[in-house]
């Protein structure tokens, strides 16, 4: 193997990671996977006394309520669909034949009830909406998904499925700042114990188009999104392994999150790209887990 290899190829000889053919979809191996295991455990060591209330959803959600998000409004390019056949016996015989001849298949996929999960947030504000008024003194969930962004790379820190682990927070503006306010400094908290080097900086989501630049403006004029750096691929541009998101009352107003007086309430989550965060690790300390720091070991296993 010579110098210039990859991280990417690195990964993939050490195994840690799994080539599928397709660049981001990853297979991990028990190791990597042991790894985001530890950290998770680490998370919840700062968050487990919040009580917060745990759901876990599958990595598709309802494409009504997707739909209701505005999602292909801001990300049309990152959106993934499942589609699906629907046919009889005659279509399914053209099905067969188009695909022998190597013509395009999916042509005919119809769109089905659900769509890939975006982040691990989306499908939440729904189901708490359809519960009733939220507590005045706010309401705190953990989630954790698979989560698609159609963002193929050769970074391996940009995959098209990984996992996001989120709080998300509602209730007044000052409740849900403060708490992403204390995530940011937990977040910092916990990368050092682990020896990864981060800095914080202010930042804007990939809104699609002209229209978007605005928007993307408008985000970081107002600080809404904020993330927690890592140098993993490039020490000059460090990749965004936690993002703490204020989304003021759009969510509450789009989603009908009331107090119980009407008010709209305020929202706010914090994610950890717990993939991302695996991968730091690795490259920071080395691909052999037996050769981290002591330390490192220790705020991991214990
Ligand atoms: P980036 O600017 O790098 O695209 P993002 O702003 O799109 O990141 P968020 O939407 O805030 O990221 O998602 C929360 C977290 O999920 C990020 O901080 C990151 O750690 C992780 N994440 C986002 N996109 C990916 C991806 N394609 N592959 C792996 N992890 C990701
Ligand atoms: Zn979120
Ligand atoms: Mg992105």
């Amino acid at each position: 193997m010579d110098m210039q290899s990859s991280f990417l190829d690195r990964l993939f000889d050490s195994g840690l990671l799994i080539d599928t053919g397709v660049d981001g979809l990853y297979g991990r191996s028990g190791q990597f996977e042991d790894v985001i295991a530890a950290f998770e455990r680490l998370i919840d060591t700062f968050g487990g006394a919040d009580g917060a209330e745990a759901i876990r959803f599958p990595p598709g959600m309802n494409r009504a309520f997707f739909e209701t998000s505005g999602y292909m409004k801001s990300f049309p390019q990152l959106a993934g669909t499942v589609h699906s056949f629907c046919g009889n016996e005659l279509d399914h015989m053209s099905l067969l034949k188009c695909m022998e001849v190597g013509d395009d298949w999916t042509r005919d996929q119809q769109a089905t009830d659900i769509v890939l999960t975006p982040a691990a947030c989306y499908p939440l504000y729904p189901t708490v909406a359809k519960r009733g008024a939220i507590p005045e003194n706010g309401a705190l969930y953990d989630l954790q998904s698979y989560c698609f962004r159609h963002e193929p790379s050769k970074d391996p820190a940009r995959q098209q499925l990984f996992r996001m682990r989120e709080y998300v927070c509602m209730g007044s503006e000052k409740h849900v700042t403060d708490f992403r306010q204390s995530w940011m400094d937990r977040g910092v908290e916990m990368m050092k114990a682990v020896g990864l080097d981060v800095t914080i900086d202010v930042a804007n989501d990939p809104f699609f188009g002209r229209a978007g630049k605005m928007l993307a403006n408008n985000q970081r004029d107002q600080n809404l999104k904020f993330e927690l750096l890592i140098p993993i691929t490039s020490v000059a541009k460090p990749t965004a392994c936690m993002s703490f998101n204020y989304h003021q009352d759009a969510f509450g107003a789009k989603w009908g999150l009331n107090f119980a007086d009407g008010s709209v309430v305020h929202t706010a989550c914090v994610g950890f790209g717990l993939e991302r965060i695996a991968l730091a690790l690795f490259h920071t300390h080395g691909l052999d887990v037996k050769e981290w720091p002591e330390s490192v070991r220790k705020a991991l296993w214990g």
